[in-house]
């Protein structure tokens, strides 16, 4: 086997040892007094501190934004896409010191975050700058309003992407926004704030509020919010739309998966192992859209299986900033103990489990690359969201039957199909009840291209005009 030295990214990741709230375009500190702990995964040792935002903090970020709404929502659209355009070039500028910052702070592989969380967070940025000036054509006939502000919570799985994804949208339609980041991963967050002083935004435009689940519900219920966006786990969706029913605001969630990726004999098997690998080791596991329960046609189970089994051998776990790891840290302890616990609960039930013998670093968060065989539909592994590198295996005859356990799950966010046969594919697609449905690839992603779910997997769509129309009034 190939053994290769280490190639640790050395670029400086510029992370202060303390950060304030973001309100008003000045950094603050939290009238709470309270600051907690960011950890690195990749060691478990202390990064930073951040603030902790009490209610009073969140009601002041609101104030900042209620204020600045009046300029920013009349300011022409071609004026608000050059700061977005802006803020996209500063992204890039600064591309590797974002990167690294993401690393350390959420533990995903520096290439992950090199390749497709940076170029993807700019990508969204250039986009709706693009749109700013055009949103007359967004729905032709009728012209878009801004909804005034907007308060938007996000997870950590993808910190400074889902960041983009949210503000981006807000902003090119002339909205104001407070954001809170998860607990675990506001570091990237706050660092954008620098990048909107340096695009000259009018203060109080974006207000960056960090702290955990409380912070997150203070956002949330704030009456001077006209809209709510959160990405996180349908738990807390079902808290938040539970607490907005009848206030009049708008709201989008977007929620977990438990997405099927389903293979045909037929299907170019070997490119479809590296589809069924970047489904679910992607992000450590950690994507609301990972492929997480395979579906393979009975027929080339054992091969599927032994052809993965081997791919799995080369995968590269261990320090998420060496630049050859393809799996990384998992984000928390909190988030490995949960992991570990599913596993467990798989084995328990009957499953059988695979790991691929690697040697897992001494110190910080992490889990083997793992899958299940023999799992049935009743099984735990195969109905709930394990957001770890571990993928649960379960076999089919007929398309119909693999439309049938496909769908068979509470969420309904995205699926794969691997076929040879084009006919099959738009059949497939159209009976799965997914946002997002993959055919011959995986985990791709166009800030065109809307995002979202059915079921428990949420409503409202992220990227294209759909997204837009998410915040806006069409008059
Ligand atoms: P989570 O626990 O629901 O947290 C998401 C965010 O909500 C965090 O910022 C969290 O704060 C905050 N929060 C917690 N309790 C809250 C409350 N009562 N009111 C308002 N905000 C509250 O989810 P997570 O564990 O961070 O993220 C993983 C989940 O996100 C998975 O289920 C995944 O599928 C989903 N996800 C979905 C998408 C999508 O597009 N559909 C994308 C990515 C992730 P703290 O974390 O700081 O406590
Ligand atoms: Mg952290």
């Amino acid at each position: 086997m190939w053994e290769f030295d280490p190639a640790p990214e050395s670029a400086e990741p510029c992370i202060e040892k303390r950060y304030g709230l973001f309100i008003g375009g000045k950094f603050t500190a939290p009238r709470s007094k309270k600051y907690f702990d960011s950890i690195a995964p990749r060691n478990g040792e202390k990064l930073s501190e951040i603030a902790l935002a009490s209610a009073a903090d969140v009601d002041a970020a609101y104030a900042a934004a209620t204020k600045a709404f009046p300029l920013w929502s009349k300011l022409p659209g071609k004026e608000r896409g050059k700061y977005l355009f802006r803020i996209a070039r500063l992204l890039q500028d600064r591309a590797r010191e974002f990167a690294v910052a993401e690393t350390l702070d959420g533990g995903k592989p520096i290439k992950e975050a090199r390749d497709f969380d940076l170029p993807m967070a700019a990508a969204h940025f250039f986009y709706h700058a693009g749109w700013a000036d055009k949103l007359e054509y967004v729905s032709p006939g009728r012209s878009l309003a801004p909804l005034g502000v907007v308060g938007q919570v996000i997870p950590w799985n993808f910190p400074l992407l889902m960041l983009a994804w949210k503000i981006a949208p807000a902003l090119a339609t002339g909205n104001t926004v407070v954001i809170k980041p998860a607990e675990t991963t506001s570091i990237t967050a706050l660092k954008f704030a620098s990048i909107l002083s340096d695009a000259g935004l009018p203060p109080g435009v974006v207000n960056i509020v960090t702290g955990a689940g409380e912070t997150g519900a203070a956002v949330v219920n704030h009456p001077a919010a006209a809209k709510i966006a959160f990405t996180g786990s349908t738990e807390v969706g079902k808290i938040i739309q539970r607490a907005l029913a009848g206030s009049g605001k708008k709201l989008t969630l977007e929620l977990g998966g438990k997405a099927a990726n389903i293979v045909f004999d037929d299907a170019p098997l070997d490119q479809a192992v590296e589809g069924i690998v970047n489904g679910i080791f992607f992000n450590q596991g950690h994507v609301c859209c990972a492929g997480s329960r395979l579906l393979v046609q009975e027929s080339v189970a054992d091969l599927v299986v032994d052809k993965l089994k081997r791919r799995m051998q080369v995968l590269r776990v261990g320090d998420p900033l060496d630049k050859n790891t393809d799996i990384g840290a998992i984000n928390s302890a909190e988030q490995l103990a949960k992991i570990k616990e599913l596993v467990a609960i798989g084995v328990k039930e009957g499953a059988e489990l695979h790991q691929s013998p690697c040697k897992l670093p001494a110190k910080g968060f992490y889990f083997p690359p793992s899958l299940f065989t023999n799992v049935t539909q009743s099984h735990r592994i195969a109905r709930e969201e394990i957001f770890g590198p571990v993928l649960s295996i379960l076999t089919f005859r007929t398309p119909e039957e693999a439309i049938e356990k496909a769908n068979n799950t509470a969420f309904g966010l995205s699926a794969g199909i691997w076929t040879d046969k084009g006919s099959r594919i738009l059949k497939m697609a159209s009976e799965l009840k997914a946002g997002v449905v993959w055919a011959n690839t995986y985990n791709k992603f166009d800030p065109s291209s809307p995002f979202g779910g059915y079921k428990e997997s949420g409503f409202g769509r992220e990227g294209g005009r759909h997204g837009l129309l998410e915040y806006a009034n069409l008059e």
